[in-house]
């Protein structure tokens, strides 16, 4: 674990921490200022999403959580340790899921790496490699190798590769940015499947205003670059959501109208007040 324990006493029900995140790329002069001040929790279960536009700084906010990019002040805590390099507890699924499987092992064997590096023993996964690939749909093709398969079933095997790892917190990076309409649909529906069946904590990071009001009990929405906080909007739907009657019901239509005015208000220069 790179973790250290932090002092601060917490709800019980926290699972992730962001206090006050500051992100500044260094480079030639004064540095990009990607992330300015982000404060929000998730608590253990629930499935947040985050929407913000292009360039708010979505994917920087992830790695800092992930651990994997340092952040220039403020912290991440994760059940009670704060973030210093990627925890044990924790799986992302990148938008670029033809970069994030390796081409020369199969589905299985994609799947079952994490696992292997985890030191589960061999039994427990195959066990697991099997659930998490019936779970996605793809028993049938675990012998196969990525490039056979389509993008959609690509981003399948590699949300069946977090799912098999038993993360704690699930973070996703707009994962399905990259392919078609009715693809995306399906694959939005099988993430609200798993975090119900799984009880499993998601992050999901997305452009899209529709995807996030639609999938999660929570909307945190991002400003322009440098990136705060405008709103957390709680998404009042009920917890059964098909694409066809949620997303034609007047409260969706007046959730997606509100967060999309907050991101317009922020483009022209209006900042939440404190
Ligand atoms: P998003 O994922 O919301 O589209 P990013 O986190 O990728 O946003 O980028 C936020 C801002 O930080 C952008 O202005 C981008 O150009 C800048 N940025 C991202 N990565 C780097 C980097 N490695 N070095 C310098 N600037 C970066
Ligand atoms: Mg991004």
């Amino acid at each position: 674990m790179t973790t250290t324990p932090t002092g601060t006493a917490e709800d019980a029900s926290t699972l992730l921490d962001v206090r006050a995140l500051r992100k500044v790329y260094s480079g030639k002069g004064r540095g990009v200022e990607a992330v300015s001040d982000l404060t929000f929790t998730v608590a253990a279960g629930e499935l947040v999403c985050i929407v913000g536009p292009s360039g708010a700084g979505k994917t920087t906010l992830l790695r800092c959580v992930a651990g994997l990019l340092d952040c220039t002040s403020g912290e991440v805590v994760l059940e009670g340790r704060q973030v210093t390099g990627p925890p044990a507890g924790m799986a992302m699924v990148f938008q670029e899921y033809g970069r994030s499987l390796f081409p020369w092992m199969t589905v299985r064997q994609n799947v079952e790496r994490p696992l292997k590096e985890k030191k589960v023993p061999k039994a427990e996964r195959r066990r697991l490699v099997r659930e998490a690939l019936e779970a996605v749909g793809l028993a049938e093709v675990h012998d196969a190798h990525p490039w056979q398969l389509s993008g959609g079933m690509q981003q399948r095997v590699a949300i069946a590769r977090a799912v098999a790892y038993q993360p704690h917190i699930l973070l996703m990076d707009e994962p399905f940015a990259a392919v078609d309409a009715q693809t995306r649909a399906d694959l939005e529906d099988l993430v609200r499947a798993l975090w119900k069946r799984l009880g499993v904590t998601v992050l999901f990071v997305t452009h899209d205003i529709d995807e996030s009001v639609y999938l999660g009990q929570r909307v945190i929405v991002l400003s322009n670059s440098p990136t705060v906080v405008l709103e957390e909007v709680r998404i009042d739907l009920p917890d059964e959501r098909d694409q066809l009657t949620t997303r034609s019901g007047p409260r969706f239509a007046e959730l997606r109208a509100h967060v999309y005015e907050l991101i317009q208000q922020a483009k022209q220069g209006h900042r939440p007040a404190g």
